[in-house]
């Protein structure tokens, strides 16, 4: 398992991420670069932006790297803890 995960056109080390936002960004700004981007933020107030599939990547790579805890899926937690016993 490598401790990088590819995003855009750079390996980032994983443990460098903070964390990774839930939804699109949307702040109604007409200079923004970034609407409907997934922010994934690093150390250092820094960050990288990211379409939905390569947030999903990026979340896997980072579950795969703690030891592969499981998927997370966001709200619907709560109602599916009774499926996480089928994971392993
Ligand atoms: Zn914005």
């Amino acid at each position: 398992m490598s401790i990088f995960c590819l995003v855009d056109d750079k390996y980032i080390p994983v443990y460098r991420i903070m964390w990774i936002s839930a939804l699109p960004h949307f702040c109604g700004s007409s200079q923004c670069q970034h609407e409907g981007d997934y922010e994934i933020r690093l150390e250092h107030v820094e960050a990288v932006w990211v379409n939905q599939i390569d947030r999903d990547a990026v979340l896997e790579a980072l579950e795969m790297w703690q030891g592969g805890l499981g998927p997370v899926d966001g709200m619907d937690d709560l109602d599916e803890m009774d499926d996480l016993d089928d994971d392993q």
